[in-house]
């Protein structure tokens, strides 16, 4: 017989009140260092013991759970109901193995609370989190409302008429701020089929005169048209006209199709 057979592990003892957690500190601390040096037997029973603890909760009073178990639950339970010293040998009575299944869905309940809160807590960071988010988007676009307000009430602004080289499509007025940009709507458009764009161009005064490309904008299903040029490709000074063209999705390095609004700047 080798040594470990004949000595047995006497941490063994102890594991069924540690997976109740009924240890005092001492021992807890002990048997804690314990598993942490690996010792095998002790890591095997502890898992069959907390197996044992989870199925607490289905215990019907005539289950048997193994003895040294059991003797350790009723242990513990005397020792919490009143603190008396247990008696080995006295059959336990069905009222204690209810408190023991009571005390074990009561924390199988906490734990389900707790995590019920952690849930509670993780959506309302979600919540949050989206507020924020919407509260980052109005005020970006209170802050674009405002620019465009601004560019609209300054009289500094030029405005430029810019007439529709079609019969039938309504003209559009666009108002060049110098500092905030360009901003150009209209009404009752013609929208372009499938993936095809209106795009801006500044016609420069300078020979050759080639047009600068700028942004593009598609009008909305109501033919309503609201372009905002915050940084123009040039400025005011070294542009004669603005205008616009049908492009093809993602607009165009230079027009490709004749202009269906062209708007002079005043005074050029
Ligand atoms: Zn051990």
């Amino acid at each position: 017989m080798s040594r470990d057979e004949t000595i047995r592990d006497p941490f063994l003892e102890w594991i069924e009140a540690y997976a109740l957690g009924s240890l005092d500190p001492e021992e807890q601390t002990r048997l804690a260092a314990h598993l942490a040096g690996g010792c095998r037997d002790c890591a095997k029973a502890l898992a069959e013991a907390r197996w044992v603890v989870s199925q607490l909760a289905y215990l019907a009073p005539e289950a048997q759970p193994p003895g040294q178990l059991r003797q350790r639950l009723a242990e513990t339970v005397r020792r919490e109901a009143g603190r008396e010293r247990p008696v080995s040998g006295k059959p336990i009575p069905f009222w204690l193995w209810g408190a023991v299944a009571a005390a074990a869905l009561f924390a199988l309940y906490n734990l389900r609370e707790a995590q019920s809160l952690r849930e509670t807590v993780r959506r309302t960071e979600a919540a949050l989190d989206e507020q924020l988010e919407l509260q980052k988007k109005s005020a970006g676009e209170l802050a674009l409302a405002r620019r465009e307000a601004w560019i609209l009430s300054d009289p500094k602004s030029l405005k430029i008429e810019m007439p529709a080289r079609q019969k039938g499509v309504p003209d559009l007025k666009a108002t060049w701020h110098r500092a905030l940009g360009i901003l150009i709507s209209g009404e009752k458009l013609p929208v372009p089929d499938g993936k095809r764009t209106l795009q801006l161009w500044l016609i420069p005064k300078a020979a050759p005169a080639r047009p600068i490309p700028s942004l593009t904008v598609r009008p909305d299903r109501n033919g309503t048209l609201h372009l905002l040029v915050e940084n123009p490709p040039d400025g005011q000074a070294g542009t004669r006209a603005l205008a616009i063209t049908e492009e093809p999705e993602g607009g165009s390095p230079q027009p490709t199709t004749p202009p269906l609004w062209v708007g002079a700047l005043a005074g050029t």
